[in-house]
């Protein structure tokens, strides 16, 4: 066989804004490029949108305040929780003192501004707003290879149904939520050496529990007690995953898929009413690898004014907190056209912990998104036309403007 011949790539599209992966981040970036006017390409490895948040069945959208009364997050951040509940479809957490106006002490009295949507309805809800927005999405398309010359890449390879075919350039946003891209940029990367414990959320249907979200595994039990998890008939308490490695991969799946079983025979063993109703369709991996950035952002910056600042975050875990996000956390030296957004953008363990979950991957897509649409040189570009872009989007970028 000529394997030359047959592995021979064809440049079949071309755009302006690259966006690899469709989760959060990815709606994130790909919405704010292309109301910048950008050509946009979104190319996602499943057949739905939403990565952890939809088809992982992370449905917990985390709060967008401080905790003490002030929300934080905003833009993009805001509008895809509104829209994750839109239509009054909330599976729990109604925030009604953010809703409707209440004063910030009554706010900070009350629950945070925090929702449990409903998986399905956000995807499709997401998937036409891309639409709306002109994104041209290409699902069961992963991205496989990275055409890098002179620190610029040219091109993304990717595969799907069609086959293997490259995509021409102007700038790429990594929301594989891995650093995929980066990775196979040879751009500097870091991984999550404590590993991932193991998760196996998924959601069933009873007359005594009604329609409910099972968080098993370990992913939400405190650090004491990871080690005391009862997963049925196995001991998996002193596993850890990567999140990176192909066969591994396949084994966290099956290990969950192992847990829900056992779950599931046991419910059924005592109510007979009790079903399964949906399992995620991706592997629950938190932390796995990102980039390392021009800014690393550690916890300990909390309170700290950012010059360079794209947008705030809270801490999920506690009521207080609240960083700044550098722009510098977001793309590296290695590749002048490549930027970052999501669960792998440059921070350290500590505060990779805070910057995961939905909402910062939100503020972080939008900054990334709407600075792809900018340029492709990202470490030359003038951060504070980027700011004012945000701010005519509605982002606060400052503690000291709340
Ligand atoms: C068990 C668990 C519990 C959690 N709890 C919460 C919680 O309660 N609240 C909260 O806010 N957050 C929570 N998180 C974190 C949060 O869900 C995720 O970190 C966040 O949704 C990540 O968004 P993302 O867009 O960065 O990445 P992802 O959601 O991982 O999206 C990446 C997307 O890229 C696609 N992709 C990957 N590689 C490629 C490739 N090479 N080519 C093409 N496509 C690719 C994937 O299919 C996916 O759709 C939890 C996570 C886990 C695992």
């Amino acid at each position: 066989m000529k394997i030359n011949e047959t592995f021979q790539t064809q440049v079949t599209k071309e755009c302006d804004v690259f966006v690899a992966g469709g989760g959060i981040a990815g709606i994130s970036a790909a919405l704010a490029a292309a109301r910048e006017g950008a050509k946009v390409i979104l190319a996602e490895r499943e057949f739905a949108l939403g990565g952890l948040a939809t088809a992982g069945l992370i449905t917990i959208y985390l709060p967008l305040c401080d905790g003490m009364g002030r929300q934080v997050s905003f833009g993009l951040a805001e509008e895809l929780l509104r829209l994750s509940v839109k239509d009054d479809l909330i599976e729990d957490k109604n925030p009604i003192h953010w809703f409707d106006d209440y004063d910030i002490e009554t706010r900070a009295k009350a629950e945070r501004y925090e929702v449990r949507f409903n998986a399905q309805y956000f995807a499709l809800l997401a998937e036409k707003e891309l639409l709306k927005a002109g994104v041209e999405i290409l699902y069961g398309t992963l991205c496989c290879g990275v055409d890098i010359a002179d620190r610029h890449i040219d091109h993304i390879v990717c595969e799907n149904k069609s086959g293997r075919f490259a995509v021409k350039v102007g700038s790429v946003v990594d929301c594989t939520g891995d650093a995929d891209i980066c990775y196979r940029a040879g751009v500097a990367t870091e991984k999550f050496g404590k590993g991932n414990v193991l998760a196996a959320w998924h959601y069933s249907l009873s007359d005594s529990e009604g329609y409910k979200l099972r968080m098993k595994g370990a992913a939400d039990v405190p650090d004491e007690v990871k080690n005391k998890v009862d997963y049925g008939e196995q001991s998996l308490n002193n596993k850890r995953y990567s999140g990176l490695d192909g066969d591994e991969l396949s084994g966290q799946v099956i290990d969950s898929h192992s847990v829900m079983l056992a779950d599931i025979v046991k419910a059924r063993g005592k109510d007979k009413s009790y079903m399964p109703v949906t399992m995620p369709t991706i592997p629950q991996v938190r932390m796995t690898r990102r980039i390392v950035g021009a800014y690393t952002l550690d916890t300990a910056e909390e309170h700290t004014f950012v010059a360079d600042s794209i947008g705030m975050v809270s801490d999920w875990r506690r009521r207080g907190p609240v960083w700044e996000v550098p722009f510098g956390t977001l793309y590296g030296k290695d590749a002048k056209n490549l930027i970052t957004a999501g669960r792998n953008t440059s921070v350290t363990d500590n505060m990779w912990d805070v910057m995961r979950v939905i909402p910062c991957c939100a503020v972080t897509g939008q900054a990334a998104g709407i600075a792809a649409a900018m340029t492709d040189d990202f470490d030359a570009l003038d951060v504070t036309q980027l700011q004012e872009k945000l701010k005519n989007a509605g982002v606060i970028l400052h503690e000291k403007d709340l």
